[in-house]
């Protein structure tokens, strides 16, 4: 078993698919002192608007469908990004499916805190391990890794 510390200021990734976007600005307005005490991370469009919503500095990666869902995996498994806001659209098929997916997976395979609706974004923000050191327990993939060539 191995342990990775997040520190007290989190970094979160937000993501919300178009027709999700509207909800997102607005549930980030409503808790924009919170979020403002930790480091904001964002696809491409879903940044822009964030950072003309919030006024508050946001790290923009590509836009979803051009790699920024990839983007934002990538720093998950790095252990770069500690917190996933993710509004994703359950009512219509994206180009990037395969992206979304892999992004979902890797919030499981490196068992980082992530909400994929309002209620459970609220949830997960008012969580008082928001504000504190919080030693993430890793899966133990060191089987897999050692597993002998086929
Ligand atoms: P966007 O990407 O913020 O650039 O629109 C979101 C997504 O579809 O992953």
């Amino acid at each position: 078993m191995s342990i990775y510390k997040m520190g007290s200021s989190k970094r979160i990734a937000l993501v919300a698919h178009d027709n999700k976007k509207t909800e997102l600005i607005e549930w980030a307005v409503y808790n924009k002192a919170v979020l403002s005490m930790h480091r904001l991370f964002a696809t491409g469009t879903t940044g822009k608007l964030l950072e003309k919503a919030l006024g508050i500095p946001i790290t923009k990666f590509m836009s979803g469908p051009l790699g920024g869902d990839q983007q934002i995996g990538a720093r998950i498994a790095e252990r770069k990004i500690d917190v996933l806001i993710f509004f994703w659209d359950p009512m219509e098929a994206q180009p990037h499916d395969p992206d979304i997916k892999a992004l979902l997976r890797l919030g499981v395979v490196w068992n980082i805190p992530f909400a994929c609706d309002r209620s459970t974004a609220d949830f997960l923000l008012t969580s008082p391990l928001m504000h504190q050191d919080y030693e993430v327990i890793q899966p133990d993939y060191s089987l897999y890794l050692k597993r002998p060539p086929r």
